[in-house]
């Protein structure tokens, strides 16, 4: 086997990195030493074509060695045939992954219990986990916002906004367009918009725009655009004040 081992070594490998060894593969002796179970060593048994297929050009080169060192003077060779000799053969033993009857089992990589899917735990290991990745996930946001890329995004807004609010004249709006009337006519209608739409109209965060939906007033300037969004309009009444 050593001429191969390379490529058993790169199987083990391969077979580890996608997948857990059950507990039941093995069992541990008095002494210490652990041992494979009977059930385990069959289901390894079942990758012998593959490295019979491997081993069988060193094989031959061995065999026609000794039976040259044998026969100095004669040219003739041993009519061995363990490596194919025809492309047809050549062909179908290249692949001998595909080939192979030994099927991994998919199992869940937490429990090693067989599952069907495509998936890589088991429902309950799932189920155990979903808290552990939930809090990974917002430890990874909280990480992202205090980057100092999120931290400059979060200046510039603020500047902008800041620059909005000193630039907005009230007189500019429509006097019909008071608080009271934000709160009664226009806020009980954004429920019914996506927070995302909200966002883009106004031009701010997605969350701040959730806050706005769920009743927090903004600045009076967002009011008009808020009131268009919900299809609001007072055409009765004079739309702008006088300038
Ligand atoms: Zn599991």
């Amino acid at each position: 086997m050593e001429p191969i081992r390379p490529e058993v070594d790169a199987f083990v490998l391969d077979w580890l990195q996608r997948e857990p060894l059950l507990r039941s593969y093995f069992f541990e002796e008095r002494d210490g030493n652990c041992r494979l179970t009977s059930s385990f060593a069959s289901k390894l048994s079942e990758t012998a074509p593959m490295w019979a297929r491997l081993v069988a050009p060193v094989a031959e080169w061995f065999t026609q060695q000794i039976h040259k060192s044998r026969t100095s003077q004669s040219r003739s060779r041993l009519p061995v045939q363990l490596t194919p000799a025809t492309r047809q053969e050549k062909k179908v033993t290249s692949n001998v992954e595909r080939e192979l009857s030994f099927r991994r089992a998919n199992v869940c990589v937490s429990c090693g219990k067989k599952i069907h899917s495509r998936s890589t735990n088991c429902d309950e290991c799932a189920k155990e986990k979903r808290p552990e990745r939930m809090i990974e996930v917002a430890r990874l946001g909280r990480v992202v916002t205090l980057l100092p890329e999120a931290q400059a995004k979060r200046s510039a807004t603020q500047k902008v906004n800041t620059q909005a609010v000193w630039d907005w004249n009230p007189t500019d709006y429509p006097t019909w367009l008071t608080s009271d009337l934000y709160s009664a006519k226009i806020q009980p209608r954004l429920v019914s918009l996506s927070c995302s739409s909200v966002a883009k109209r106004l031009g701010v965060s997605v969350s701040y725009a959730d806050q706005i939906r769920k009743g927090r007033v903004p600045h009076p300037r967002h009011w008009q655009t808020l009131a268009k969004l919900v299809g609001w309009s007072r055409n009765s009444k004079p739309c702008c004040r006088n300038r």
